[in-house]
Protein backbone atom coordinates (compact mmCIF):
# COMPACT_ATOMS: atom_id res chain seq x y z
CA UNK A 1 0.00 0.00 0.00
CA UNK A 2 1.54 3.66 -1.00
CA UNK A 3 0.76 6.93 -1.63
CA UNK A 4 -0.67 7.39 -4.82
CA UNK A 5 1.82 10.30 -5.31
CA UNK A 6 4.77 7.36 -4.52
CA UNK A 7 7.12 6.65 -8.38
CA UNK A 8 6.64 3.02 -9.54
CA UNK A 9 9.54 1.45 -8.68
CA UNK A 10 11.01 -1.21 -11.47
CA UNK A 11 9.19 -4.53 -9.83
CA UNK A 12 5.95 -2.81 -9.85
CA UNK A 13 4.11 -4.94 -12.33
CA UNK A 14 0.26 -4.18 -11.26
CA UNK A 15 -1.35 -1.51 -9.56
CA UNK A 16 -4.76 -0.96 -7.86
CA UNK A 17 -6.23 2.69 -7.25
CA UNK A 18 -8.41 2.13 -4.20
CA UNK A 19 -9.32 5.99 -3.50
CA UNK A 20 -7.50 9.52 -4.34
CA UNK A 21 -4.60 8.77 -2.22
CA UNK A 22 -3.88 5.16 -1.69
CA UNK A 23 -2.27 2.16 -4.43
CA UNK A 24 -1.26 -1.07 -3.61
CA UNK A 25 1.14 -2.64 -5.77
CA UNK A 26 2.22 -5.67 -6.59
CA UNK A 27 5.78 -5.87 -6.24
CA UNK A 28 6.98 -9.14 -7.64
CA UNK A 29 10.99 -9.29 -8.59
CA UNK A 30 10.74 -13.02 -9.78
CA UNK A 31 7.56 -12.55 -11.47
CA UNK A 32 6.11 -15.63 -9.71
CA UNK A 33 2.85 -13.45 -9.23
CA UNK A 34 -0.64 -13.51 -10.57
CA UNK A 35 -3.49 -10.99 -10.33
CA UNK A 36 -6.92 -13.10 -11.01
CA UNK A 37 -10.46 -11.48 -11.21
CA UNK A 38 -13.08 -13.13 -9.66
CA UNK A 39 -16.61 -12.50 -9.41
CA UNK A 40 -17.36 -14.98 -6.49
CA UNK A 41 -13.59 -15.89 -5.11
CA UNK A 42 -13.49 -19.00 -7.25
CA UNK A 43 -11.24 -19.29 -10.33
CA UNK A 44 -9.72 -22.14 -12.02
CA UNK A 45 -6.00 -21.08 -11.96
CA UNK A 46 -6.79 -21.41 -8.06
CA UNK A 47 -9.93 -24.26 -7.53
CA UNK A 48 -7.02 -26.99 -7.99
CA UNK A 49 -4.42 -25.57 -5.36
CA UNK A 50 -3.72 -27.16 -1.99
CA UNK A 51 -3.50 -26.43 1.45
CA UNK A 52 -1.23 -23.39 2.70
CA UNK A 53 1.89 -24.69 4.99
CA UNK A 54 0.96 -22.44 8.04
CA UNK A 55 -3.38 -23.49 7.67
CA UNK A 56 -3.26 -25.64 10.69
CA UNK A 57 -4.77 -28.31 8.35
CA UNK A 58 -1.20 -28.74 6.81
CA UNK A 59 0.21 -31.34 9.12
CA UNK A 60 1.72 -35.00 9.31
CA UNK A 61 -1.66 -36.92 8.94
CA UNK A 62 -2.36 -34.17 5.76
CA UNK A 63 1.05 -35.31 4.09
CA UNK A 64 0.89 -38.98 5.22
CA UNK A 65 -2.55 -39.05 3.46
CA UNK A 66 -2.08 -37.50 0.74
CA UNK A 67 1.15 -39.57 -0.18
CA UNK A 68 0.13 -42.83 -0.17
CA UNK A 69 0.67 -45.37 -3.42
CA UNK A 70 2.60 -42.19 -5.02
CA UNK A 71 5.32 -43.04 -7.22
CA UNK A 72 7.09 -39.65 -7.32
CA UNK A 73 10.03 -38.72 -5.43
CA UNK A 74 9.30 -36.78 -2.09
CA UNK A 75 10.43 -33.86 -3.60
CA UNK A 76 8.15 -33.50 -6.30
CA UNK A 77 5.43 -34.39 -4.33
CA UNK A 78 5.81 -31.43 -1.68
CA UNK A 79 6.63 -28.98 -4.55
CA UNK A 80 3.32 -30.39 -6.28
CA UNK A 81 1.19 -27.23 -5.57
CA UNK A 82 -2.07 -29.27 -5.65
CA UNK A 83 -0.67 -31.09 -2.53
CA UNK A 84 0.42 -27.69 -0.88
CA UNK A 85 1.11 -23.99 -2.18
CA UNK A 86 4.42 -22.23 -2.00
CA UNK A 87 7.05 -24.60 -1.33
CA UNK A 88 10.13 -23.86 -3.75
CA UNK A 89 13.24 -24.85 -3.65
CA UNK A 90 14.58 -23.92 -0.77
CA UNK A 91 12.33 -25.09 1.59
CA UNK A 92 12.32 -28.39 0.14
CA UNK A 93 15.73 -28.51 -0.02
CA UNK A 94 15.71 -27.82 3.81
CA UNK A 95 12.89 -29.40 5.14
CA UNK A 96 13.98 -32.86 3.55
CA UNK A 97 17.07 -31.85 5.60
CA UNK A 98 15.63 -31.19 9.06
CA UNK A 99 13.08 -34.69 8.11
CA UNK A 100 16.16 -36.98 7.25
CA UNK A 101 14.25 -38.02 3.96
CA UNK A 102 16.33 -38.36 0.80
CA UNK A 103 14.94 -36.13 -1.95
CA UNK A 104 15.13 -39.68 -3.88
CA UNK A 105 12.95 -41.67 -1.60
CA UNK A 106 9.44 -42.61 -3.19
CA UNK A 107 6.62 -40.75 -1.51
CA UNK A 108 4.32 -43.76 -1.03
CA UNK A 109 7.42 -45.28 1.14
CA UNK A 110 7.69 -42.01 3.46
CA UNK A 111 6.02 -43.20 6.74
CA UNK A 112 4.08 -41.47 9.09
CA UNK A 113 6.98 -40.68 11.13
CA UNK A 114 8.79 -39.40 8.86
CA UNK A 115 6.28 -36.57 8.39
CA UNK A 116 6.33 -35.82 12.25
CA UNK A 117 9.92 -35.74 12.31
CA UNK A 118 10.57 -31.45 11.09
CA UNK A 119 10.05 -29.08 14.04
CA UNK A 120 7.99 -26.16 12.87
CA UNK A 121 10.03 -23.43 14.10
CA UNK A 122 10.00 -21.11 11.66
CA UNK A 123 12.45 -18.36 12.80
CA UNK A 124 15.34 -20.80 12.70
CA UNK A 125 14.25 -21.80 9.27
CA UNK A 126 14.50 -18.39 7.26
CA UNK A 127 17.54 -17.37 8.96
CA UNK A 128 20.09 -20.83 9.08
CA UNK A 129 19.75 -22.72 6.00
CA UNK A 130 21.23 -25.97 7.00
CA UNK A 131 21.98 -27.46 3.14
CA UNK A 132 20.58 -25.22 0.65
CA UNK A 133 23.40 -23.34 -0.83
CA UNK A 134 25.86 -25.17 1.23
CA UNK A 135 27.47 -27.33 -0.98
CA UNK A 136 30.96 -28.83 -0.31
CA UNK A 137 30.52 -27.28 3.91
CA UNK A 138 29.68 -29.76 6.96
CA UNK A 139 26.94 -30.90 7.57
CA UNK A 140 26.56 -29.39 11.23
CA UNK A 141 24.86 -32.55 12.92
CA UNK A 142 26.67 -35.46 11.47
CA UNK A 143 29.70 -33.48 10.14
CA UNK A 144 29.20 -35.07 6.72
CA UNK A 145 29.57 -33.44 3.73
CA UNK A 146 26.60 -31.33 1.57
CA UNK A 147 26.77 -32.13 -1.92
CA UNK A 148 24.57 -31.07 -5.05
CA UNK A 149 22.11 -33.49 -7.11
CA UNK A 150 20.62 -32.76 -9.60
CA UNK A 151 17.27 -34.21 -9.69
CA UNK A 152 13.77 -33.85 -11.44
CA UNK A 153 15.84 -33.23 -14.64
CA UNK A 154 17.32 -29.62 -13.97
CA UNK A 155 16.66 -28.61 -10.33
CA UNK A 156 20.02 -28.98 -8.34
CA UNK A 157 19.10 -30.50 -4.38
CA UNK A 158 21.63 -29.73 -1.86
CA UNK A 159 21.95 -32.97 0.21
CA UNK A 160 23.67 -34.97 3.06
CA UNK A 161 23.77 -38.58 2.64
CA UNK A 162 24.85 -39.73 5.99
CA UNK A 163 21.62 -37.85 7.46
CA UNK A 164 18.96 -38.22 4.75
CA UNK A 165 18.78 -41.88 4.02
ZN1 LIG B 1 24.34 -34.58 8.58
Amino acid sequence: MVDIKTPLLKNEHFELQFNKSINMRLNDPRRFGAVLFSKDGSHKLLNSLGIKPLEAAFNDGYLYQKSRNKQQNIKAFIMDRKIVVGVGNIYACESLFMANINPQCKTGDITLQDFSQVDGNLEYFTQNLSVYGCENKTCHLCKGKITRIIQNQTIPHSIVKKCQT
